[in-house]
């Protein structure tokens, strides 16, 4: 059976803190993309801790990705490592794509897996602010950072420019083995959720 980690709020608290001043750093974000559902949380509370005095919060914008396989009956089935399906992107008629242009853009998530998500994120971000640009005869660079809470060491399906890696515009708080990481979002019983994970030691 894979073996399970409990994490609670108060660690994704810390772990959001203690890597905000790398990433204001090195990073200099002036926006943030949440992928959704498991980036919200995260993306909120690094928020707080990327604020600057005098300067306004880091914006979010949300958008939502998930892991479908196609079954024979139409049906789609959730299979982690198959295919991306967007359920939610920045509308690219409006201004939100053209407002990427030039930014440090962060790109959040809890967990780079199969790095298929991230993938996917990172290529189509990429591919779509450049259509943007060029629409708008902007000459502005944008470059994508990506921050993680875990990354699940592992021989990964999906892969991210190597000029990213190189860069170092890449941070995983906590890199762990190929184990099965319970978020305290998804927990029906928090209180036992919490209790779980004090009986361990990560
Ligand atoms: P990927 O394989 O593309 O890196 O990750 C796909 C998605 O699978 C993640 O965004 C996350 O929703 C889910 N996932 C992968 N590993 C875990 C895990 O250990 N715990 C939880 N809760 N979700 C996971």
């Amino acid at each position: 059976m894979v073996e399970k980690i409990y994490v609670t709020y108060n660690q994704i608290h810390k772990l959001c803190q203690e890597a905000a001043p790398k990433i204001l750093n090195e990073f200099k974000p002036n926006l943030m993309i949440a992928i959704g559902g498991g980036g919200y949380v995260p993306a909120r509370i690094l928020r707080s801790f990327l604020k600057q005095p005098g300067s306004p919060n880091i914006p979010i914008q949300a958008i939502g990705l998930s892991l479908y396989e196609q079954l024979s009956d139409g049906g789609p089935v959730e299979a982690p490592g198959t295919k991306v399906t967007r359920t939610q992107w920045l509308d690219l008629s409006s201004l939100e794509m053209a407002n990427l242009i030039g930014k440090h853009v962060l790109i959040v998530d809890e967990v780079d897996d199969t790095r298929t998500t991230l993938e996917y994120a990172v290529r189509e971000l990429e591919k779509d602010v450049e259509t943007a640009r060029k629409e708008q005869g902007r000459s502005e660079k944008t470059t994508f950072s990506i921050f993680v809470l875990h990354n699940k060491d592992k021989t990964k399906k999906g892969h991210l420019p190597a000029e990213m890696l190189e860069n170092d515009r890449y941070i995983a708080a906590v890199t762990v083995g190929d184990v099965w990481i319970c978020y305290p979002w998804e927990a029906e019983d928090i209180d036992e959720h919490d209790s779980m994970a004090a009986k361990q030691s990560i």
